[in-house]
């Protein structure tokens, strides 16, 4: 077998990333290898018969404050500018998620929305976040009525239902994503840079790994019979040492897609379920690309346990004992300086795609 250069295993954001770094900046060769039939990882999409871009693996909006991040991707797509909003269905009404000003003065008569406006602002100040778990600990009277209804009505059983467990049980990083915002801004994020690849995050992907130096494997799986001089691993960790001390635990989810013989399914792209139903969330494609086909598909996520052979890893389980599994397996990776781990299954981080392809621009920098 001839050794490879370099190998890159996984074709999402982060393993193209790498491989076109060392391709384009070192003029080195770079095999990509993917297990699945196709780039893209859990980015991937497709256009259907509709002409509808399908995000295979649930909806994707890329968003960045990181302006390298957003010029690294500009030499591969171009953009189309769209703001995510997502509601949330509460008492019967469809209302802004993450929940906001607009949110509370939908929900509640205007008399006491005007109160509680007043003493958010007092307490935090305007246009801030403000965690679930933090507002929570507030000693205000009214205060602590919002905050247990907010609780109980957006965040406990979603939480149950995406995570198996209760916010307080989950890592402050994760529920800290979902804020309270003291503000009128109906966005889902902030961010100083958002959008859709214009053509699709498979397209963009395989822009990136369109480059004379690199060769792309579809349907492989790495074996330890590979040899390579220096291998990018952004499969699962635990996955790489054989499960030797344990499987690092994972969320994923059943994905149900629909289609429909009419213009639009839902208000907005993407509607949470907090407290109705088994499923967590709808997202409807057309929204994304402003697509204006006569027909519409969207997907109910059903959130599930990571189980080995039967689906997909998703969300790494942020916590402290899950930490102490994955610092075990750090720990091998310092005897094999040539092999570099990264990405979502790699390092076992819960990245949104501009952290990823950021953390593998750093170890390109940093090699
Ligand atoms: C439901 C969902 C929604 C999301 N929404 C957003 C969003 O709106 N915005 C956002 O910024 N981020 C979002 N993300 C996060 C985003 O998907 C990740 O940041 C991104 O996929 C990370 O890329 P990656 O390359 O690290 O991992 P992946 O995309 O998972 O790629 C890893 C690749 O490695 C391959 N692989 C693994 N093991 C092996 C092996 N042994 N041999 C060969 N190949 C292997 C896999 O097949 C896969 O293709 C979402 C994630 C999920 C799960």
């Amino acid at each position: 077998m001839i050794k490879m250069k370099n190998l890159v295993v996984g074709s999402g954001f982060s393993g193209a990333t790498i491989a076109r770094k060392i391709a384009e900046e070192l003029n080195q060769k770079v095999v990509v290898i993917d297990a699945k039939p196709h780039v893209g990882g859990n980015s991937y999409d497709y256009f259907d018969s509709n002409n509808i871009c399908i995000h295979k693996y649930g909806t994707h909006i890329f968003h960045t404050n990181s302006k390298l991040v957003w010029n690294f991707l500009a030499k591969f797509t171009k953009w189309y500018t769209y703001q995510h909003k997502v509601k949330g269905l509460l008492d019967g009404q469809y209302v802004p998620i993450p929940f906001n000003l607009n949110s509370l003065y939908q929900i509640f008569p205007a008399c006491i929305a005007n109160n509680l406006e007043k003493c958010l602002i007092e307490k935090f100040g305007f246009n801030k976040k403000v965690p679930i778990l933090e507002l929570r600990k507030t000693k205000d009277e009214d205060l602590t009525f919002l905050a247990e209804y907010i609780y109980q009505k957006i965040f406990l059983e979603y939480t149950l239902k995406q995570w198996g467990m209760k916010p307080e049980e989950i890592d402050a990083s994760v529920s800290e994503r979902v804020p309270i915002y003291i503000s009128r801004d109906d966005r889902y994020f902030q961010d100083r840079y958002q959008g859709i690849p214009l053509e699709g995050y498979t397209k963009l992907i395989s822009n990136m790994l369109d480059h004379p130096n690199i060769g792309v494997e579809l349907s492989t799986s790495f074996s330890k019979d590979m040899e390579y001089e220096k291998l990018f691993y952004t499969g699962s960790i635990d996955e790489f040492f054989e499960y030797k001390f344990g499987q690092l635990p994972y969320r994923s989810i059943k994905l149900d897609f629909l289609e429909f013989s009419y213009d639009k399914f839902q208000e907005a792209a993407v509607i949470n379920y907090p407290c109705n139903y088994d499923f967590t969330r709808i997202g409807e494609y057309k929204w994304f690309l402003n697509s204006q086909a006569n027909k519409t598909v969207v997907s109910y996520e059903y959130p599930e346990q990571f189980e080995l052979g039967k689906n997909e890893r998703y969300y790494p389980i942020i916590k402290d004992e899950n930490r102490i599994l994955y610092n075990k397996y750090l720990e091998l990776t310092k005897d094999i300086p040539n092999i570099h781990f990264l990405g979502r299954l790699g390092d076992y981080k819960y990245y949104d795609m501009d952290k990823a392809i950021e953390r593998a621009l750093i170890l390109f920098e940093n090699m």
